[in-house]
């Protein structure tokens, strides 16, 4: 079977533009997109790559990911974009958990190839050769090679919120199922044109964003690294029709001093996705006539549910009900579904969840349930059938075995006028096992805030979900996908213990 979709897209519509680079100043058309895959391809091949060995690149969001995709779904080898905001330590535990032969680089990152291993084989995207290899007027055509829809066309690893990245298997129908039903559920068409500013080595920016804009024929322009001043200026340059960001891009954007919500006028629909939305940028949207929908999704099935537009005016943290070909469950610990506003596991079934993790049977095993993939994720089905996610399972703080869902707390924080932004953790506590804290940011700064804090808690709150301890940060520490770095907080959280004296 033949998934060189590019080629087909690249029939239909030769000449329109595909992606924008301002930066670059190029504009590739749908055709130039498929010669220099083509091109590509060509080279991999004559480096010795062949069908089912994996290509990684570390880059900006530039075209060369968009080639290299390409490149290998003609060729049947398997794509890996690389998280180059990944620690030395994590990046070397992705090459050698791949077996990837081949990495493209930009020269901004790299360094982020000190010290692995020899007979790597590495290719600059920065450079003329590059140039000159892809471009469209060198053309030299290519054969696509022929794969099963089962076979293994992508790996993407997580972020590793949760510890080191795993490799998530993507087949090409699950790609593919993927992409298609993005568009169709957003019902993206050729006539709009988005700006990508989060990363493509996240299935939020590849899965939920660049492809289905590409697939039905769509504009791209391209943001190498998210900026929210910068974001604001090619906003205004390009007046997109749609949005998908991380709930953070959205709050960097409406704090700068260049933010013009004029600059919204073509948008049709605004998505934030990756992790829970922030209260005070949804109120922010609102107030200007815009509401953010709630979409979910995560590397091991990239868009799974999403609010209707409608439904989100009225009940804004909720991610809605399952895309199309999606099935879900709320499962208990024995994988018996839930009842109406029971918390319980989010387990979902679809063409486009992942058939597991690369290398670790182990665990692909113990993260389905009768078909159903255990997300990890904590959440509630309302009356409705609308879904709100509570918490991960991991962050669940349990303090002298009194479960405590941090989401909870960080909500009554967040009702609190001196509170910006606030993330719960726990810490360990030699009486308790673990204890409540709370990170935030205020609006501005307070002597004594933690006891006016406390006061608000303690009438909204049992006494054992009150913070023991507060952290006062003038920003919330990001992790490589620009989602709240829980555990970068926990380790503060447990220095400060320390320093108290509550220690084991
Ligand atoms: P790791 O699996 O290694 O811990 P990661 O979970 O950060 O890394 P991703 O696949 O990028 O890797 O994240 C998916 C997670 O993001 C989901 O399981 C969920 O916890 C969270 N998430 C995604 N969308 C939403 C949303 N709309 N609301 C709340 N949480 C969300």
């Amino acid at each position: 079977m033949n998934y060189d979709w590019i080629k087909t897209r690249a029939d239909y519509d030769e000449v329109k533009p595909a992606i924008i680079d301002p930066l670059k100043g190029t504009e590739w058309s749908y055709q130039d997109m498929d010669k220099r895959a083509e091109n590509l391809a060509n080279h991999l091949k004559e480096q010795g790559i062949g069908h089912g060995d994996v290509v990684g690149i570390f880059a900006p969001n530039d075209v060369a990911i968009f080639d290299l995709l390409f490149a290998t779904f003609k060729m049947g080898a398997v794509f890996l974009p690389m998280n180059w905001r990944l620690s030395p330590k994590e990046i070397q535990s992705v090459i050698s958990d791949s077996g990837v032969k081949l990495i493209l680089y930009a020269e901004k990152h790299k360094e982020s190839l000190t010290g692995t291993p020899e007979g790597l084989l590495h290719m600059n995207i920065d450079s003329k050769e590059y140039d000159d290899i892809c471009h469209p007027d060198n053309h030299r055509p290519f054969k696509t090679v022929d794969v099963e829809s089962d076979e293994l066309a992508a790996l993407i690893y997580t972020s590793g919120t949760t510890g080191l990245p795993k490799g998530v298997m993507f087949t090409y129908d699950s790609f593919v199922s993927n992409i298609v039903n993005t568009a169709l559920t957003y019902k993206i068409n050729a006539s709009y044109k988005t700006i990508l500013t989060t990363p493509l080595f996240h299935v939020l920016g590849l899965n939920d964003t660049a492809l289905p804009a590409i697939m039905v024929g769509g504009t791209l322009v391209l943001h190498r690294y998210y900026d929210g001043a910068q974001l604001n200026d090619l906003m205004a340059e390009h007046k997109p029709d749609y949005l998908t960001l991380i709930p953070t891009m959205y709050y960097g954007m409406i704090f700068e001093e260049n933010f013009d919500i004029k600059n919204f006028e073509n948008i049709r629909f605004l998505i934030q996705g990756g992790s829970s939305p922030l209260p005070a940028v949804q109120r922010h949207f609102e107030s200007m006539g815009h509401t953010l929908i709630n979409g979910y999704g995560l590397t091991e099935a990239p868009l799974a549910m999403v609010n209707t537009p409608e439904n989100a005016k009225r009940k804004p943290m909720s991610i809605g009900k399952p895309i199309m070909y999606v099935d879900m469950k709320l499962l208990d610990d024995d994988g018996n579904e839930v009842g109406t506003n029971e918390i319980g596991e989010l387990a979902i079934k679809g063409k486009n969840v992942t058939p597991g993790y690369w290398n670790r049977p182990d665990l692909t095993e113990k993260s389905f349930h009768n078909g159903y993939f255990l997300t990890g994720d904590l959440a509630r089905k309302d009356e409705d059938g609308d879904i709100f996610i509570v918490n991960r399972k991991k962050e669940l703080i349990i303090t002298g075995g009194e479960n405590v869902l941090p989401s909870e707390v960080e909500s009554v924080l967040s009702e609190h006028p001196l509170v910006r932004q606030s993330i719960v953790v726990g810490f360990d506590h030699p009486k308790y096992g673990e204890s409540v804290s709370a990170a935030v940011v205020l609006k501005e700064d307070e002597e004594g805030f933690e006891e006016t804090l406390n006061a608000h808690m303690r009438e909204r709150l049992a006494g054992y979900k009150v913070p023991r301890m507060y952290l006062n940060l003038t920003d919330i520490p990001l992790n490589s996908t620009a989602k709240p770095d829980r555990m970068a907080i926990q380790k503060l959280m447990n220095e400060k213990a320390q320093e108290n004296g509550l220690v084991h």
